[in-house]
């Protein structure tokens, strides 16, 4: 619980037959993993029974969370066999000027040599790798840093175990003594190498240990990722070189075969922009380089706006406007996205205090929340609470989640999820349809809203299959009562599709792109903006939203006709009935063609007096609406056309908007009866 408890117990009881030299690594790694979170991860030594030698204990824990969101930690402990004291063997091989040089007392007390793979620590190895660059380089050559990474590590652990996984580990290391020598190697991480050598050859001897160690028998191996730095001066420390393999290891993160690749002059480049921002952010924030825009989400039912996207922008004084493409990726990998993502919803916040002071309509605004906020800290309660404190309604912040951020850890998000919904937040599904685990994780995870990905509308205009396939998840989203929203609509036509299939919220260019305050409010001085949902109005259109209208004959053309037959639905309508005339507000694609059959006419969103001469239904229809929409009982029309066919439909109430009395209402064309 606290630092000083757990290291009395560290020191006193828990690891009494723990090796001396370990217990400072445990206890810190301990204290790291208590406070910080993350994985925790020691092998260390520890007394056998009979207390005359030593075992090697390879430790690992995870913090999981309760229903209610409390957090436990679990610690496995597996006995990795005897521990052989090597140390000895490989002094012998160390060269005896460099042994001298170091100072006696490190050789001691230091933890030179990890026990798992015999290779030299890392701080040691950086200190024989600088005395080896000195001789390389007074004899004219070049050196090169080798940063090697095992691809899978983590998922080899789980299914095979980790004292396979760290066979595996010593074997790879054996690989790399036998072709660089031992006190060349290290071992960083868990699955990350680190090589000092000659350039010479090095493409070849790298092609030979990549065959080597897949071909090696008795143990499945994995492919390695292998980021080189060649250097021919001794300007920067080697851990800067080492940085710079890694980085050049790192941008072949999604490959899956054995690979190598230069750290270059464009990485460094884009090394050196990713420090920036690193070093930058806190300056950022303080200094409102950062600001927030607002991107506004359309319902579909009434063409207002009603909702915000807030995004992040950096506006940097040196180096202009920076995307979050730019900087979202850096934060979230350097773990300092919560430091951003505070911030936001601190302006957040302030924005919507000051509309409510205007006295504004006030649209629920959404917020981008990444997995690393979850894991940086309690975010759920940091929201809340300055949420609370600003004496803002829970209900006016939407948080967004991408698919991707929820798939890496599916249990703990949910339990994250089902907080916020608890306290009255609104939980959205970003980028659905982006990752693998789409479906599985709605079956999972109750959210909101789910926002499709940009890449169905940026497939809209290609295929037909895209419209099939959007159509069924909208359809499936109506069934389970979700909102769906879909962004980057940047044309009519795609927004007319999306208002036919029943998408509820629509975002993208097509409507607006993202803006600063500063725009918002000069569009509502020239008039330019789009219309606020008055949030009383705020069901009263999701209501009519969630109505099913669903109807696939917009997606098949003449030519496959089957498809149009197979998926048609009835004609149906939602009209909004006020207290002189109604206006259709949505209606299907049967609805329409039925419209123009059996009346020659294109319904519009017009309005129609109800004492309107000629009105293309007859009276029975008229006062069956007036019925309907005053006592909200389902009625059944029978009504005769000019031609003398019956056409039965039937009304229902589905809505009522609380500010201007109207009443929206459905209406299913069951059966036409001809004479
Ligand atoms: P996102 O949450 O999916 O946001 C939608 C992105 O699509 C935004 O890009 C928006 O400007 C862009 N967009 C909207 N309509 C259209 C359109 O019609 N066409 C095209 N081509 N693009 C459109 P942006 O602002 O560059 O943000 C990119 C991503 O960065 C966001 O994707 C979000 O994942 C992340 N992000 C942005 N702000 C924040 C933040 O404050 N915190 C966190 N954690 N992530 C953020
Ligand atoms: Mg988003
Ligand atoms: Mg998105």
């Amino acid at each position: 619980d606290d630092k000083a408890g757990a290291s009395y117990m560290m020191d006193n009881d828990m690891y009494e037959a723990t090796h001396p030299d370990d217990i400072s690594r445990i206890a810190n790694e301990a204290f790291r993993f208590a406070t910080q979170g993350g994985k925790y991860e020691v092998i260390y030594r520890t007394q056998t029974d009979n207390r005359n030698s030593y075992k090697i204990v390879h430790a690992v824990g995870e913090h999981v969370y309760t229903e209610d969101g409390v957090r436990l930690a679990y610690v496995w402990y597996t006995d990795e066999g005897a521990y052989l004291a090597e140390e000895n063997a490989h002094h012998t091989s160390l060269n005896s000027s460099l042994r001298n040089a170091l100072h006696k007392e490190s050789i001691i007390n230091a933890n030179h040599y990890d026990f798992l793979t015999g290779l030299p620590s890392m701080s040691y190895f950086f200190e024989l790798a600088e005395e080896g660059r000195k001789t390389l380089l007074e004899n004219g050559g070049a050196y090169a840093i080798l940063y090697m990474d095992l691809c899978g590590m983590k998922y080899y652990n789980r299914t095979h175990g980790f004292a396979e996984g760290d066979k595996l580990l010593r074997s790879f290391a054996n690989l790399l003594k036998k072709y660089f020598s031992n006190e060349n190697c290290s071992r960083f991480g868990v699955d990350h190498f680190c090589v000092f050598t000659s350039d010479s050859g090095l493409e070849a001897t790298l092609n030979k240990i990549f065959r080597e160690f897949r071909d090696m028998k008795g143990i499945r191996t994995l492919p390695v990722r292998a980021g080189i730095c060649v250097s021919t001066n001794d300007e920067r420390d080697i851990s800067t070189e080492c940085d710079r393999a890694k980085y050049a290891c790192d941008t072949m993160r999604n490959n899956y075969i054995s690979n190598y690749r230069y750290f270059s002059s464009a990485m460094l480049a884009k090394a050196e922009a990713t420090q920036y921002i690193i070093d930058h952010i806190d300056r950022a924030i303080e200094e409102k380089w950062i600001q927030v825009y607002y991107q506004p989400i359309i319902r579909a039912a009434n063409g207002k706006v009603c909702d915000e996207e807030a995004l992040a922008r950096w506006i940097d004084p040196t180096r202009g406007m920076l995307s979050p493409r730019d900087f979202i990726p850096v934060l979230e990998e350097s773990k300092l996205i919560y430091k951003l993502d505070l911030y936001i919803a601190e302006q957040i916040i302030e924005n919507i205090r000051e509309q409510e002071e205007q006295g504004l309509y006030v649209t629920s605004k959404s917020i981008n929340l990444s997995r690393a906020d979850f894991e940086a800290c309690d975010i759920v309660e940091e929201i809340r609470r300055r949420v609370d404190d600003a004496g803002v309604s829970r209900d006016k912040l939407n948080i967004e989640i991408t698919e991707s951020s929820v798939a890496e850890n599916i249990d703990f998000m949910k339990a994250q999820i089902e907080r916020f919904q608890s306290l009255g937040f609104n939980v959205w599904m970003d980028d659905f349809g982006s990752g693998y685990s789409s479906l599985d994780m709605l079956h999972i995870i109750s959210f909101d809203l789910i926002k499709f990905d940009m890449h169905f509308m940026r497939e809209f205009d290609n295929s037909d299959k895209s419209r099939v396939i959007l159509t069924k998840l909208i359809k499936m989203c109506i069934a389970l009562g979700i909102d769906t929203v879909c962004e980057g609509v940047e044309t009519k036509e795609q927004s007319d599709f999306l208002r036919e299939i029943g998408c509820t919220k629509l975002q993208g260019y097509y409507f607006a792109r993202p803006m600063s305050i500063a725009e918002i409010l000069s569009r509502y001085k020239n008039g330019s903006q789009i219309g606020f949902e008055n949030p009383l109005e705020k069901d009263y259109y999701s209501d009519i939203g969630k109505i099913n209208l669903y109807d696939l004959a917009v997606v098949s053309n003449d030519s496959k006709d089957d498809l149009a037959h197979y998926f048609n639905t009835l004609p149906m309508a939602i009209i909004e009935a006020g207290e002189e005339s109604f206006a259709l507000l949505r209606c299907n694609n049967t609805f329409r063609t039925f419209m123009e059959k059996m009346f020659d006419c294109v319904p519009t969103g017009e309005l129609v007096r109800y004492d309107k001469e000629g009105v293309t239904f007859g009276s029975a229809f008229v006062s069956a609406l007036r019925e309907c929409a005053s006592t909200g009982n389902k009625a059944v029309i029978d009504e005769q056309t000019a031609d003398g066919s019956i056409i039965h439909a039937i009304l229902k109430r589905i809505s009522v908007n609380p500010v201007n009395n109207e009443k929206a209402i459905a209406l299913a064309i069951l059966a036409v009866i001809h004479n």
